[in-house]
């Protein structure tokens, strides 16, 4: 599973936010050669490279993967905005009060 969030990795570890060469979902690593966010995404590249044939698999299913992948990553987005706007209202209601 791709790692599309930094929550999962220790807060000191040395974290490097990379795209997946395959599908070019955006994710994070811990090391900075990482190149494919899932074992997935490595195996088609590699089914790729040493295949001088059409790819088995179908063009389509490659979207529709990087496609949830994108979901998934934006969700988390999505959370951590509305978290941080939350909190950005709290400390609005606050400073209003101290006024
Ligand atoms: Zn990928």
């Amino acid at each position: 599973m791709p790692r599309l969030s930094r929550e999962g990795f220790k807060h000191n570890a040395k974290v490097f936010e990379k795209t997946c060469q395959w599908c070019g979902t955006p994710f994070f690593a811990s090391r900075s050669t990482a190149k494919f966010c899932s074992s997935t995404c490595r195996a088609y590249s590699h089914q790729a490279d040493t295949l001088d044939t059409a790819a088995p698999w179908q063009e389509t299913d490659r979207t529709v993967d990087a496609l949830l992948h994108q979901i998934a990553f934006l969700k988390s987005q999505v959370e951590s905005l509305s978290r941080d706007n939350h909190e950005l209202r709290r400390a609005l209601e606050e400073a209003k009060k101290a006024e």
